[in-house]
């Protein structure tokens, strides 16, 4: 709809009055949106949520658009009329590239998949407790994560063994705060 209005204008210019208003609306617009969406998007890491992420991402490119709007109220002012249309294009590649982006941050939280930095992050937590680390994984459930591992530890009596799991676990919840259950199982070799 964005494109579309963008190339009618284009092809039977119009022209722009209350650009004043028009500019101060946007700057007004980038400003809220903008701390709309790091709250949002602070939230929404905090608690695990791709959805509120997402948002916070889409009121990002609204506070973007906004300042598009600046721009081309300034282009405008500075006597070239197209401006205005111009950024309204750009306005609707921009929402086609963030609509791809937010389609795959949530599709991939739909089709069980973890992001790299988590796992990662779950790696160097175990690292701080042993040096063998035979597999890790991490599942979404909700706003919470679940994982397991297998560790290997060598030449140690059991319950030396259930202690390196325990602290294992420790550490990875320490890093991860969103991990609700770490499974560790030991391997002796
Ligand atoms: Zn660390």
């Amino acid at each position: 709809m964005a494109a579309w209005q963008a190339i009618d204008r284009i092809i039977n210019p119009q022209p722009i009055s209350y650009l004043g208003w028009v500019i101060a609306g946007g700057v007004i617009g980038f400003l809220g949106n903008e701390a709309v969406a790091i709250f949002r998007i602070r939230v929404g890491r905090k608690i695990g949520s791709a959805a509120l992420v997402a948002d916070g991402v889409h009121a990002r490119t609204d506070g973007f658009t906004s300042l598009a709007v600046v721009i081309g109220g300034i282009g405008v002012l500075l006597g070239f009329p197209l401006a205005d249309p111009i950024v309204g294009l750009l306005i609707s590649a921009m929402i086609v590239v963030l609509l791809i982006g937010t389609v795959r941050s949530v599709g991939r939280r739909r089709m069980d998949g973890i992001e790299t930095e988590l796992l990662a992050t779950a790696e160097h937590a175990l690292e701080h407790e042993v040096t063998g680390i035979d597999q890790v994984r991490l599942r979404w459930i909700g706003h919470r994560l679940h994982g397991e591992a297998v560790i290997r530890v060598h030449d140690v009596s059991r319950a030396e063994a259930n202690r390196i799991a325990a602290a294992a676990e420790d550490s990875v919840k320490r890093h991860l705060p969103s991990v609700d259950d770490m499974a560790i199982r030991t391997l002796a070799k």
